[in-house]
This record gives structure tokens, C-alpha cells and sequence, in this order.
């Protein structure tokens, strides 16, 4: 795809977040429902094969594309932005190692805007160490498994059409911490889903808890080969999933800036008549934010490009990418809230959804503190997992 084809695809996403997100957004927030109108649109456009390879019928895009569409869409809903990037990294995974059977069951659907899939990997057990998963997977058949375990904040949980499952080999002969990844159709039976979720923030998410009782799974649904689990967290899952959180509060971080600025533009005091976009302190203050986000735009931009050009070293800068924009968007919103008084502070006004919405950013995993330790061993070569 040439840079015209690409600027009229991000125009599109353009189009949908101003025309279908940004109207449902304050209802999405407000009666915690997932954005089944933005979700709907974007693949009504094509949008939802925009990472799987254009051999298998999709738009062929990477991180790069993926950080600028989740940046598009979290600028009016975090959530939206959020759910469609799951689906991409669920996609991005099937994709990675896609056998014919696979590449026709579920991404010709993916492509053409019928199948929404999702991933699910934390679980309450191990928390924030989604990479240790501990629901299992026993053979039941030549040609069946059987998947027993708890999953939680499963983001488009029952609202997906396929899960990408991790589990662990429940034999005792296999190798301790033989890892996979599965997809699991939303129609099996044994699935349970917890209650509706109710977050502080990104709260149209559906992050739901996912029991899996005996789930009875083709084996043609294994992705890549049994205990390949490992390969697909560092190539695919967390560059992909990294950056569609970046990508995401990048955007949230920069509604809030415009927020303040337009906020500073407009506000005057009748006493001096004069407006606030003259006080010398808060134009030190906006452009230190304007600083913040555009640095951390760049790095982004940055490690999404160097990771689909196969630099080797581009992980440490995705994984730097998602910290900066974490701290970067908590600051921003929290300093555009004092910029914008007492009118920002209400509730209902774009940043009271936005600051909730911005917590996330440090505690969806990898969190802030995890990453910043993967960075320093990266750096220092350190295995990632060395504890
Ligand atoms: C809105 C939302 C959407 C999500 N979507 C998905 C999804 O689609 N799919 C999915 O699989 N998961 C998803 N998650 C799960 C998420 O990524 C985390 O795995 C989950 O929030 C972990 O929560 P926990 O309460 O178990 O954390 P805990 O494991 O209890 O961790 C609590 C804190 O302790 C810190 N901590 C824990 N262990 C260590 C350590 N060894 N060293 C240093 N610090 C440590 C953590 O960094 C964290 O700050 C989502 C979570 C949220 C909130």
C-alpha cells in the first residue's frame, strides 16, 4: 500500500471516529457498554483484516498502522480504541502462523467485517503475569482438547466471536511450562462469563472473567505448534498489544491537550478582560504538555515503524513506547483538569472520562513498573524473564 491508499485508510478511521465514535462515546462511558456502532462501522469499511496479511485477504498493515488508528479513535473513546485494538492483536496472533484451515475459518471472516476476535490470556491466579497461564489444555482426542481454567478481563468478553486462548499442556509428561495459544469459538460449550463489567474507566471495554469448563476445542484450532506459547507473547502478542495501548492514550493524551488549549483560548475574566491564553504561566504550562505528548507521539511512531521494518532491537523501544505514553497521558490529563478549573473538574465534562480512562494506562499489563524492568534487561541483555 502506497502513502495515498494509507492517508485514505486513516481518513476513514478518521471519518468513523468523528461520525459514529465521538457521538456514542459519553453513552458508552456512562452505561458501560461496549461500542458495538464504532466496532460495526469499522468493519463495515474493511478495517478489521488491517493487520492480517494481505495474502490471506487483509489490509497487510503492522504496528505502525495500528498505533495511528488506535490513536485516531482514543482521541473521542478510549474504549472503542481499546476494543478494536484487541481485535487486531487477536488477529495479528491467529495470523502469525495461520494454516490454510485457519486462514479460511477465521481470517477470510475477520477480513470481510464478520468475525470480531479478542484475546485472553491474564488470569486472576498469576495477575499481572499474563505470560504464565495456568488453565490448562489435556488432549481428549486425535483430534480434540480439552481447556479447564479462569481468565479474566477478557476486553470484548461475550462480544466476541472467537477468543485466542493461553493454556498450559495438563499432561505430566509434558515439558513444565509448555505454553500455547488456541482459538476458542464464543459457541463452545462449557464458557461461563462472569457479571458486566464496571470499571473506574474505559469502562464500554467488556473486560470480562471468561470459565472455561472442559471447553472441547479442535485441534485444528492450535495456533502454531503445542508449547509455542513463548514465541507468540515476544513476536506478536506484546509488540501488538504495546502498541495498541500506546497508540490508544496517545489519543486520549491529546484530546486532553486540545482540551486545555481550546479552554485557555476561550476563558476571559471580566475584571481585566483579558484572556487566559495571555497568562505567561499557563503558556509555560501548555507548552511543556504540548512537549510531552508530541515526544512521546514520536517514540511510538517511532518504535511501530522500526518494529515492521524488523529492526531487532525495535522491542525495547515498543515496550519504552507504551511506559512513556502511560506517564505521559496520566500527566496530561491531571494537568489539563487544573488548566481547565472548575469547568473541567465537573462531572461530565471530557476529562472527568478521560482522567478515569488514563488510569488504566500504568496497570494494563505489562504495566509501567514490569516494562521499565524488561527495558533495563533488554538494555543490559538479561533474559526478559528472569524472575
Ligand atoms: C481495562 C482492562 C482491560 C484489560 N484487557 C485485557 C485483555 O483483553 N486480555 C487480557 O488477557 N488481559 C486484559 N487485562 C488484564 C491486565 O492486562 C492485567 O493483567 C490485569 O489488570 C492484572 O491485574 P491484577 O489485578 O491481577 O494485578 P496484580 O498481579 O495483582 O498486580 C498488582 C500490581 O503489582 C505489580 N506487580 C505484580 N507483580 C509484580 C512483580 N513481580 N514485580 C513488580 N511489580 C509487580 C503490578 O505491576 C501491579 O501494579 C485488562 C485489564 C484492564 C484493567
Amino acid at each position: 500500500m502506497d502513502r495515498q491508499d494509507f492517508a485514505s485508510l486513516m481518513l476513514k478511521v478518521q471519518d468513523i471516529a468523528e461520525a459514529v465514535v465521538a457521538p456514542n462515546a459519553t453513552a458508552v462511558d456512562a452505561e458501560a457498554g461496549w461500542p458495538e456502532a464504532g466496532i460495526r462501522a469499522l468493519q463495515r469499511e474493511g478495517l478489521g483484516g488491517l493487520v492480517v496479511p494481505a495474502a490471506y485477504g487483509g489490509k497487510g498493515h503492522g504496528l505502525y498502522a495500528l498505533a495511528r488508528a488506535c490513536e485516531i479513535l482514543g482521541q473521542e473513546c478510549a474504549s472503542t480504541a481499546i476494543c478494536f485494538g484487541m481485535h487486531c492483536v487477536g488477529s495479528s496472533v491467529i495470523s502469525a502462523n495461520a494454516t490454510p484451515d485457519q486462514q479460511a475459518r477465521f481470517l477470510a471472516p475477520i477480513c470481510e467485517g464478520r468475525h470480531i476476535t479478542t484475546l485472553s490470556l491474564s488470569e486472576a491466579g498469576t495477575g499481572v503475569h499474563f505470560y504464565l497461564p495456568q488453565t490448562t489444555m489435556e488432549a481428549v482426542s486425535d483430534d480434540a482438547f480439552s481447556l479447564t481454567g479462569n481468565k479474566t478481563f477478557v476486553t470484548n468478553g461475550g462480544k466476541a466471536d472467537s477468543y485466542v486462548v493461553s493454556v498450559v499442556a495438563a499432561s505430566p509428561e509434558a515439558p513444565i511450562g509448555q505454553f500455547s495459544c488456541i482459538v476458542v469459538p464464543a459457541d463452545a460449550e462449557g464458557i461461563r462469563w462472569g457479571a458486566n463489567w464496571e470499571g473506574l474507566g474505559m469502562r464500554g471495554n467488556s473486560s470480562r472473567t471468561m470459565e472455561l469448563q472442559g471447553v472441547r476445542v479442535p485441534r485444528r484450532n492450535l495456533l502454531g505448534k503445542e508449547g509455542d506459547q513463548i514465541w507468540y507473547i515476544f513476536n506478536v502478542v506484546l509488540p501488538y498489544f504495546l502498541i495498541a495501548m500506546a497508540g490508544t492514550f496517545l489519543g486520549a493524551a491529546t484530546t486532553a491537550l486540545e482540551e486545555a488549549r481550546r479552554h485557555l483560548s476561550r476563558r476571559y475574566h471580566t475584571h481585566t478582560g483579558s484572556s487566559l491564553a495571555q497568562a505567561s504561566v499557563l503558556q509555560h504550562r501548555l507548552g511543556t504538555l504540548w512537549g510531552m505528548v508530541e515526544r512521546t507521539r514520536r517514540l511510538t511512531y517511532h518504535a511501530a515503524a522500526s518494529f515492521d521494518a524488523g529492526d531487532p532491537d525495535s522491542l525495547t523501544a515498543v515496550m519504552a513506547a507504551k511506559v512513556e505514553v502511560a506517564d505521559c497521558v496520566v500527566t496530561v490529563v491531571n494537568e489539563a483538569m487544573t488548566l481547565c478549573g472548575g469547568i473541567g473538574y465537573r462531572k461530565g465534562s471530557r476529562l472527568h472520562r478521560l482522567l478515569r480512562d488514563a488510569r488504566a494506562a500504568h496497570l494494563m499489563s505489562p504495566t509501567t513498573d514490569i516494562l521499565r524492568v524488561w527495558i533495563g534487561r533488554a538494555l543490559l541483555g538479561q533474559p526478559l524473564l528472569s524472575d
